[in-house]
């Protein structure tokens, strides 16, 4: 079974397209979190991934469109696309991503969006010793899939050796499971890419053969933009997704 992992789309539709026509093949589509905040196109992207009835978990920008985290915890730019956003989610958006889980799990496999350790503080896994603490907290699931830094990368813990190794994929790269170690990948952002690649990241899971492509596809980033500066949302959102920061 080959299954799709997408993440942090942010209300990208251009590149939400772009991953979909990629991931028209696979067996399932897997999404981490963040459907929303920061992109011009929140429903349109809601809409797609509730539609396609797409398992997701709930993301801090998910979060804090519907009211239940605080955007307090947001920077400037980001608190403003917020607001945007949940002034404008539909009905149907909103009551789709109030009833979203904060983990989700399937066979061996989990899925969280920030670390699973702290899910419901959206804790960031930004070096091993944060990895640490979620391989702790993975049991007997030796895959885990998470956003949120909106950087690919995987963490890899030995079953018995306690070192983790760490390595960033921003151009992409296949991760093969080995079955005596312990997992947690990120496969990227669609929708606003943090690793210094504009394009947008996604990943194809082959439970076969227990390998994990990292991956990248071009969109058309202007289009997004030019929507972003028509509709008022702030500049420094739109420059970033030209050079993935
Ligand atoms: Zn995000």
């Amino acid at each position: 079974m080959r299954v799709g992992i997408i993440s942090d789309i942010h209300g990208n539709v251009e590149a939400l397209d772009a991953v979909m026509m990629e991931l028209r093949d696979v067996d399932a589509i897997y999404c981490l979190g963040d459907v929303v905040g920061y992109g011009p196109n929140p429903n349109e992207c809601c809409d797609i991934i509730r539609e396609r009835k797409i398992p997701t978990v709930l993301g801090n920008h998910d979060a804090g469109a519907i009211g239940s985290l605080s955007l307090e915890w947001f920077n400037p730019p980001a608190r403003i696309a917020a607001q945007w956003t949940a002034d404008r989610l539909t009905a149907r958006n909103r009551f789709f991503l109030q009833n979203l889980p904060l983990i989700r799990k399937t066979e061996h496999l989990c899925m969280v969006h920030g670390s699973l350790n702290d899910p419901e503080r959206f804790g960031y896994i930004k070096s091993i010793w944060d990895a640490r603490e979620s391989f702790a907290e993975m049991g007997s699931d030796t895959l885990c899939f998470l956003g949120h830094t909106h950087i690919a990368e995987y963490f890899r813990q030995g079953s018995r050796l306690l070192q983790v190794d760490h390595l960033a994929l921003p151009e992409g790269g296949r991760v093969a499971k080995n079955s005596d170690s312990f997992y947690i990948v990120n496969c990227g952002s669609v929708g606003q890419p943090r690793d210094g690649n504009p394009m947008a990241g996604f990943g194809i899971y082959d439970t076969d053969s227990s390998t994990i492509d990292l991956l990248r596809v071009e969109y058309p980033f202007r289009v997004t933009q030019s929507k972003m500066r028509d509709l008022g949302l702030p500049t420094s959102l739109q420059h970033r997704l030209e050079i993935g920061q």
